[in-house]
């Protein structure tokens, strides 16, 4: 068991060389059965053991992980919190999520580097004006902060900018205040110190290779570790949420692709806030340590792979430079890729599956990471309750056969687009 951690623990250890912290979570060998197993140590998996233990009193958990934890996107992201959404089925969902952001460096007693230093989205046309007050006025109408900002107003925070670049002007923003950015693996380290002390076990090196049925329903789990049985069983693999599934003879509207992400050397303060490039696709903020850390749009073909390729980096790079055409001679210091699992309508899915027992928590396509908190939520009280949430309700599986999608980019069918 670890103990809190506290500005006395930290002035205790700082004059005892530091040789009294332990582990944050133990390296738990598999048991033979558990009440509940969770394949996938990323976020998700790890929010969602922790509100298994911590809200619905289920302890007998395992977190099952194939490499080790953070290794997955919840290491790899760009940190983007929001929940700036249009559409009724997202915004409760994604307000839920900020909400227990707010909240979560308290509940965990761990520092998450939570910095709600506000989403910017640019606006460069009439007609993204529109969209933005739209979006400003469904959120507002919800609750939730916006501000519409004038080209002014973006001056003052974005100095730096190219306003009037002839093919994309800058005429605005849409400010999300609250938004911001919260330290990744800091995240799946809180959330797995969280449930470990809460009785969870977190089993690493331990890939699911199939699953065991009988009649239908779960009995278990093969892995890599040995058999482990269990008559529920929660899938949050994110990227590899295809592959998982298919192991239990199911199909899923969900494409995995490659999105990249790329760290700057380190610079002095000149980005304040996250800022979204709307003519292009193209997002940025600035680490505590200096460096920009951005990204844009999906590798144009499925992966696999937790690497991308050159053309894409040339084409966000490109996009950086048409908003911030001063940065042309900054070094980029690193790269790297994670998969994402791109649903049909850029939504995710949050439902049991066909097979009994079986649970999915999938198709959250690159912006899966400010859902972390409430994806946990919501998914543990599916798998505790076997009824779905009123914040996740409109992530049902079913909906794809029902037409009843939440395409919050009015994209269409084409997950590339998303
Ligand atoms: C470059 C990049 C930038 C992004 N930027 C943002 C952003 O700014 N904001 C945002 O909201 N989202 C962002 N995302 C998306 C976000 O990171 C993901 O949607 C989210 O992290 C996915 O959930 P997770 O954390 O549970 O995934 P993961 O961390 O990938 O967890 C899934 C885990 O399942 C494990 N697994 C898979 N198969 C098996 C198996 N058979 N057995 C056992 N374990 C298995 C994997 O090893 C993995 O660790 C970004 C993603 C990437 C790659």
């Amino acid at each position: 068991m670890t103990r809190r951690y506290s500005i006395v623990r930290l002035l205790r250890e700082s004059v005892r060389g530091n040789r009294g912290w332990e582990p944050a979570w133990r390296d738990a060998e598999p048991r033979r059965s558990y009440d509940v197993v969770v394949v996938g140590g990323g976020g998700h998996g790890l929010a969602t053991a922790y509100y298994l233990a911590k809200v619905h009193g289920v302890r007998n958990v395992a977190v099952l992980e194939k490499g080790w934890i953070g290794s997955g996107n919840v290491g790899r992201n760009t940190t983007i919190i929001r929940s700036n959404y249009l559409l009724p089925g997202n915004v409760p969902f994604y307000e839920w999520s900020m909400k227990l952001w707010e909240g979560l460096e308290q509940d965990l007693n761990y520092n998450a580097m939570v910095s709600q230093r506000g989403v910017l989205n640019l606006l460069h046309s009439d007609a993204q004006r529109d969209a933005a007050v739209r979006r400003g006025n469904a959120m507002r109408l919800a609750g939730i902060d916006s501000e519409l900002l004038d080209v002014a107003a973006v001056r003052r925070l974005l100095p730096m900018a190219d306003f009037d670049n002839a093919r994309f002007p800058i005429r605005g923003g849409l400010l999300q205040p609250r938004g911001g950015t919260v330290r990744h693996d800091a995240v799946a380290w809180g959330y797995a110190r969280g449930a470990d002390q809460l009785g969870v076990d977190i089993v690493q090196n331990c890939e699911v290779v199939g699953f065991r049925q009988e009649g239908g329903a779960i009995t278990g789990v093969e892995t890599t570790r040995g058999f482990i049985g269990t008559r529920r069983v929660g899938l949050a693999c994110a990227g590899n949420s295809s592959r998982v599934v298919a192991m239990a003879g199911l199909r899923l509207p969900i494409e995995s692709h490659v999105l990249q992400a790329f760290v700057s050397e380190g610079l002095k303060p000149l980005i304040p806030c996250v800022v979204t490039f709307g003519a292009g696709h193209f997002y940025v903020s600035q680490s505590d340590k200096g460096g920009l850390v951005f990204g844009g749009d999906i590798d144009g073909y499925n992966s696999y792979a937790q690497r991308g390729n050159l053309p894409t980096v040339e084409d966000v790079c490109e996009g950086g430079i048409a908003l911030l055409p001063s940065l042309g001679r900054v070094r980029m210091l690193r790269s790297w890729g994670g998969i994402m699992d791109m649903s049909m309508d850029g939504s995710p899915i949050i439902d049991r599956t066909a097979v009994t027992g079986l649970y999915l928590n999938a198709g959250w396509c690159y912006g899966g990471f400010k859902a972390t908190p409430a994806s946990g939520w919501c998914f543990a009280h599916l798998l505790a309750t076997d009824s779905s949430h009123e914040v996740s309700a409109a992530y049902r599986l079913d909906r794809f056969a029902a037409g009843r999608v939440i395409d919050e980019k009015g994209q269409g069918a084409h997950p590339n687009r998303h």
